[in-house]
């Protein structure tokens, strides 16, 4: 049976909790499992780590502190703007914004100036999943190439995609054939 290895492509039901308050900040129930291919980067760096040689069927908790998932909380990346800024918004705490830097989160109403946070909702927190492996397979050389899953629950080309050719064989001098 495949293992969760380097260049498999895996299928997961998840959900994630904060340990501290066991609230559910994510999770697949109620939706098709999560797809990824291994070893591209595509999750959380400790989410790959832990789920490392499971195999169909297990079921595996971990926690995760938060270098291993959206990384630590940057001051630096908390901001205030004037409220001019916002035009005809009128801006709420907790709402999730998009500016031409990415999106963004309003942490403070002020009078005149609004608290805005860039960071990741999740980053400087540490994180539990309870992950059960639905399907593992070989990822092909075109999913290798491209750095992610293709198939159901993976990246959906219009295009057919090219699986590359096994190299000929070259006859040489040295009397291969
Ligand atoms: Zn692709």
């Amino acid at each position: 049976m495949t293992k969760i290895e380097n260049n498999t492509v895996a299928r997961v039901h998840y959900t994630g909790t904060l340990p501290d308050s066991g609230e559910v900040f994510d999770s697949s129930e109620g939706r098709d499992p999560l797809t990824f291919l291994v070893g591209h980067k595509q999750m959380i760096p400790g989410f790959e780590r832990e789920l490392m040689g499971a195999k169909v069927g297990d079921k595996v908790e971990f926690t995760l502190s938060a270098e291993d998932a959206y990384g630590e909380h940057n001051p630096d990346a908390v901001q205030s703007v004037p409220v001019e800024m916002f035009g005809g918004i009128t801006p709420e705490v907790g709402m999730t914004l998009m500016s031409d830097l990415g999106p963004f989160r309003v942490t403070e109403v002020g009078d005149k100036e609004i608290t805005v946070d860039f960071n990741h909702a999740l980053a400087g927190k540490s994180l539990t999943f309870n992950v059960e492996v639905v399907d593992v397979r070989p990822a092909d050389d075109s999913e290798i190439m491209h750095g992610h899953a293709h198939g159901p629950g993976g990246v959906q080309h219009d295009e057919p995609v090219e699986t590359p050719e096994p190299e000929k064989k070259q006859c040489n001098d040295d009397g291969c054939c």
